[in-house]
């Protein structure tokens, strides 16, 4: 049986030059980058050779990338340390959307316990943010707006070169989540009026536990790990050297190769939709035009998303329904309740998120097993039955 890798926005797979960077950093190149001797000191070059990598492809300056262990990171640190200057001048409000990740969301709501205040803004039916909104929202209170770059599940790609363009006139530090963004869709944190900014390196083909913080110089963010002088001494242990030498590789390979990549993984992903589309009862979720290239999101009514993931699973085509923390939950997604989606509606969607690896032949076999195990689904709920019978009422 065939076997399609539909996920990448859940991760990559590991690039061969990835991993071929990285082996001699695991075996004969194992030296502490703090130590004074030669044989450290190579392995302290690699850091910062990757440093000036990431800063290349962001536009900003290898003093201001500070690297994690991923993505989650990246946000905790980049919130909860703006959420600290913020509180030193008194200011406690903070502005986000309403279809961040979990790792932006459920550090938000824990500020909220410790009196920080939180708007979440709308997204409406395309899921994406309106600038006026975020112009309406900034109050003298607001220490930090967080917006995503490019949304996890539908991919809608967010304004935000106009958000940090007011972020900046106001006074306002702006972060943004790029953890699906990056090596996907061009970046550049300085014409972008971007503050900070949190990547993660197994959504572009580097290694899981990677990730980086963009952070502006002059900000001073309260220090992450307390400890040695690793990352300015703002995030101290030991690098994971091999790791950062394996992100810095996948970012430059990406950023080469960005707009022949966007190009083949969009026209692919636009066969889906047309494909997926004569599907009846079916709907595109998000902008069509305003999304990351290898973006796939529909909903199918009288589906319950799991099942479909399931059968999806048994004809060798791994997809997601929303993000994967939370399947497995009741709720269905906060990002699609956030489009404006009824919940039954909401239950049958289906992600697909395309990468470079993907073929014309891998999209033919998901259009292939789709629209039959849609009506297979349908043929066992009663959810349907219901959709038919008022339709037929009508
Ligand atoms: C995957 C993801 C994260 C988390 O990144 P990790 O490196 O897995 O911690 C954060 N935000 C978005 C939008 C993501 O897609």
């Amino acid at each position: 049986m065939r076997f399609v890798y539909a996920d990448n926005a859940a991760t990559t797979k590991v690039s061969p030059k990835v991993v071929e960077a990285m082996i001699p950093y695991m075996t004969e190149g194992y030296g502490n980058p703090s130590s004074l001797y030669a044989f450290g000191q190579k392995a302290h070059r690699a850091i910062e050779n990757a440093r000036q990598q990431v800063a290349d492809v962001l536009g900003c300056d290898k003093g201001e990338v500070y690297f994690t262990s991923g993505g989650s990171e990246a946000d905790n640190w980049a919130i909860r340390g703006a959420a600290i200057l913020g509180a030193k001048k008194g200011k406690k409000h903070i502005i986000t959307s309403k279809i961040e990740h979990h790792a932006v969301l459920h550090t938000l709501s824990k500020l909220e316990k410790e009196g920080f205040t939180v708007t979440y803004l709308d997204v409406y039916e395309n899921g994406i943010v309106k600038v006026e909104d975020v112009e309406k929202a900034i109050t003298d209170e607001t220490c930090l707006v967080t917006v995503m770059y490019a949304n996890n599940e539908i991919g809608t790609i967010q304004p935000i070169k106009e958000i940090g363009a007011l972020c900046k006139e106001k006074g306002v530090l702006f972060h943004t989540d790029a953890v699906q963004a990056v090596g996907h869709v061009k970046i550049d944190v300085k014409a972008e009026n971007i503050d900070m900014l949190s990547l993660s390196g197994h959504k572009f083909h580097a290694v899981k536990g990677t990730g980086a913080l963009y952070c502006r110089k002059g900000i001073r963010l309260e220090n992450l790990i307390e400890g040695g002088s690793q990352e300015s001494g703002r995030r101290a242990g030991t690098e994971n050297v091999p790791g950062i030498v394996g992100l810095g590789v996948a970012i430059t390979e990406m950023a080469e190769h960005m707009e022949e990549n966007a190009e083949k993984v969009s026209a692919l992903r636009d066969r889906l939709f047309e494909g997926a589309s004569k599907i009846s009862h079916s709907r595109i979720n998000g902008d069509t035009e305003k999304r990351l290239p290898g973006n796939f999101s529909m909903c199918f009514e009288g589906v319950e998303g799991e099942s479909l993931l399931l059968y999806l699973d048994m004809q060798g085509v791994c997809a997601s329904s929303g993000s994967a923390c939370t399947s497995g939950s009741l709720d269905p997604s906060h990002v699609l309740l956030a489009i404006g989606l009824k919940h039954e509606v909401a239950h049958g969607s289906l992600r697909l998120s395309l990468g470079e690896e993907n073929t014309q032949e891998d999209v033919d076999h998901i259009l292939q097993v789709l629209p039959g195990i849609v009506e297979r689904l349908r043929n066992m709920s009663p959810l349907w039955e219901h959709i038919m019978e008022n339709e037929n009422k009508a």
